[in-house]
């Protein structure tokens, strides 16, 4: 029996909205028909709480009857991703999102009140980077290092704490950084005060993966990501570890921290692991550099003040301070133009989380719809002449 739903009415107008507005959120994207077909499949009906058997030595393989699909989908699924990012990495493909990965991740070589250094929210991290109102800040001891006078990571701060602190975990990663990640300094520090070096790379993932990005790849003994940013792929995490981690890793996804696996978001997990290796993909990426550099150097010219003076990846922030503007006055005004944006904080940010006095702008999501360098910059301009009518 299918039910008339009202449900369809609300799917068609977020349609219709996400097909008439300009979307700068970092964190989003557009999936290809395959990628929703697959998470819209009847892979949702099926329970495969385990690991498919022959994965990790010494797993206990599934709880349940009639895998059979879902071990082979997995196992596929694993393959191509180790492929995307050609590393001979453990990979577990089933984090719900990529929080669930980064408390799995935590868990699997972590004891609760264990060290972790890692950036402020404020300064661009993510909540689960050790935000005293997520897990990671209630569970973890957490340190911060800072960004230097540009808005950029300071390395000698991070070497400085490390040394005073030992950490049993040094992450590198973010939410809104428009700058390359030193891996290699990470770790370079992790190594000589022992250490575990995370990388969560959700936000620049598909970067590393048109290499676009310099990879974390055998440096960092596990790395995070989400598959929805700039990897174009369904909501979803993923984690990579070091080969003598994964039994760690997989314990800690399941049955630490999930049950049931998401199989139909694996099936899109790993039609996007598929794009993510053909040539169009790698295309997207360098796209959106070009792009990202144009729109942002657009904003410079017309006198914005832009965090750390530029960008190197696929966002960057404008701090609005000298607009006298909020940035969620900004978000909400621009709403009403049809331009999707969202509210950010600025370093030595004085203003709420819930006001801000910048905005984060990122194109990956437009690239995906085509728009290319001369589209950004007008896109720019709109906004500018937006801002400019604002009252003060
Ligand atoms: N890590 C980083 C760097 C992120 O930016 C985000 C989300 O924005 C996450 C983790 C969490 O991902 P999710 O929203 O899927 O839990």
């Amino acid at each position: 029996m299918r039910l008339k739903s009202k449900v369809f009415d609300f799917i068609e107008r977020e349609q219709r909205r996400q097909d008439s507005t300009v979307e700068l959120i970092a964190s989003e994207n557009f999936v290809s028909e395959n990628v929703m077909r697959a998470v819209g499949s009847c892979l949702t009906n099926k329970y495969a709480e385990g690991y498919p058997t022959e994965r990790v030595s010494g797993n206990r393989g599934r709880y349940y009857g009639g895998c059979e699909v879902v071990n082979e989908l997995e196992e596929y699924c694993c393959e191509t991703w180790r492929k995307v990012f050609h590393t001979d990495y453990h990979v577990n493909v089933q984090p719900h999102s990529g929080s669930s990965a980064n408390l799995a991740a935590y868990m699997s070589v972590l004891k609760p009140g264990d060290k972790i250094l890692s950036m402020n929210l404020n300064d661009g991290a993510h909540l689960t980077h050790g935000s005293p109102v997520n897990f990671s800040g209630k569970l973890y001891n957490m340190i911060f290092y800072s960004l230097d006078a540009s808005g950029r990571i300071d390395m000698n701060d991070v070497e400085k704490l490390a040394r005073e602190e030992k950490p049993n975990l040094i992450l590198a990663g973010a939410s809104a950084y428009s700058r390359i990640l030193d891996f290699e300094r990470f770790y370079k520090i992790a190594r000589e005060v022992g250490a575990y070096f995370m990388v969560d790379m959700a936000h620049i993932a598909g970067l590393v993966a048109s290499g676009d990005h310099p990879s974390p790849f055998g440096l960092a003994d596990i790395i995070t990501t989400t598959t929805h940013k700039t990897l174009r792929g369904p909501r979803g995490g993923l984690i990579f570890c070091k080969p003598e981690l994964a039994k760690k890793v997989d314990g800690a996804v399941f049955p630490g921290c999930q049950g049931g696996p998401l199989e139909h978001v694996i099936a899109g997990k790993a039609i996007a692991a598929e794009e993510a290796l053909t040539p169009e993909f790698a295309e997207y990426g360098h796209q959106i550099i070009r792009n990202c550099k144009a729109m942002c150097n657009a904003f410079l010219e017309m006198g914005y003040h832009v965090v750390t003076g530029g960008t190197d990846n696929h966002l960057f922030l404008l701090d609005l301070t000298d607009t006298g503007l909020t940035g969620k006055a900004v978000q909400d005004e621009l709403d009403k133009h049809g331009i999707t944006l969202n509210k950010n904080c600025v370093p030595n940010e004085t203003r709420s989380p819930q006001l801000t006095s910048g905005v984060r702008i990122g194109v990956a999501a437009m690239t995906t719809k085509g728009y290319q360098e001369a589209d950004f910059i007008e896109v720019a301009k709109k906004i500018d002449r937006i801002i400019r009518e604002m009252p003060r």
